[in-house]
Parts: structure tokens; C-alpha cells; sequence
């Protein structure tokens, strides 16, 4: 079990276009078990390759273990290799939070229902539709692999707001 760092925002690694995989070898292997492990201790829903400062098309989420009953609670993640959302359908306007942009919630309008389409590890291609929750975080962490954040999704003012807050913080530190 490998616990990772999570970058947060001011990260070139979150404004960066994740690359295709191409070969799913040790390191892909190694990346996918370690983001799972650090997706459960954060804990979150779900984590894109981007933040742990890995740009590749890499996602894993889990919308049912953080809140399964403590007697059936079974770790199943989700993990896609260079996912693409194939069909959406419908609006649904919720707030974000998101790891690596600390203290911000966003409003952001999704899809309601997605299609999506990736490789599992073993390189077999799968297809998950979803809705709810898991439509919702399928969004955001394929978002990720663009180097978009919620911030993106923020208003001017908010971003600006933000923008200056994280300064300070710096600027403390
Ligand atoms: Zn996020």
C-alpha cells in the first residue's frame, strides 16, 4: 500500500492535458493500486492521474464504499484507462469539492447520465453507464485529464477570490 501526495492548486500537473496510455506495464499497474489507496485515505469519491502529479489518462473512483454499512463495507473501485464519455444526456447543477483545490465548493452543471467507455487493467475494454453520484464524478475526474478543475467551473469573481486566498497562504508557509 502506497499512499501518494495530493497535489493542490497552483499545480502544473492539474492544468496539464493527461497522455493516452498505450502500454499497461508495472508503472500503470503500480499507479492505479496507489491511487485507489489514496483515494481511501483521503478519503474521496474518486482521483484522476493529474493529481498525484501523474499527467496519464488514469481514473479511479469508488461512490459506494465511503458510504456502505460498516458490516459489508468492500473496497471495489472503478478504475479506467484513458476514459471517454461516449453519450450524456441531461443537466444536473450540484456543488463540487474536489482534493486538490482545498476550501472550495463550486457549483457545476454535468451531465445528469453519461456513457462512458475506457480499458480496464488487464487492457479489456469496458463500458459503465451511470447516473447519480457516479455520473457526477465520472465527469469531474475525466475533467481532470483535460487540466480542467472546478475552479474552471468557478465565476471570474470566485476564481479571483480564490486566486488571492491561495496567495496568502503561501505566502504564510
Ligand atoms: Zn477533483
Amino acid at each position: 500500500m502506497a499512499v501518494r501526495t495530493i497535489v493542490v492548486i497552483p499545480h502544473d500537473a492539474l492544468n496539464q492535458k493527461a497522455k493516452e496510455i498505450t502500454d499497461i506495464d508495472e508503472y500503470v499497474r503500480t499507479l492505479a493500486t496507489d491511487m485507489c489507496d489514496t483515494m481511501y485515505k483521503a478519503p474521496g469519491l474518486g482521483l484522476a492521474a493529474n493529481q498525484v502529479g501523474e499527467p496519464v489518462q488514469l481514473i479511479v473512483c469508488d461512490v459506494v464504499y465511503p458510504y456502505a454499512d460498516a458490516k459489508d463495507k468492500k473496497k471495489e473501485p472503478l478504475i479506467i484507462i484513458n476514459p471517454r464519455i461516449r453519450r450524456s444526456e441531461g443537466e444536473c447543477v450540484k456543488e463540487e469539492g474536489c482534493l486538490s483545490v482545498p476550501e472550495l465548493d463550486v457549483e457545476v452543471k454535468r451531465a445528469a447520465c453519461v456513457q462512458v467507455e475506457g480499458v480496464d487493467l488487464t487492457g479489456k475494454s469496458l463500458m459503465v453507464d451511470a447516473e447519480g453520484i457516479l455520473a457526477r464524478v465520472l465527469q469531474h475526474e475525466i475533467d481532470h485529464l483535460s487540466g480542467t478543475t472546478i475552479l474552471d467551473h468557478a465565476s471570474a469573481l470566485k476564481r479571483s477570490l480564490y486566486r488571492r486566498r491561495i496567495k496568502k497562504r503561501s505566502r504564510r508557509t
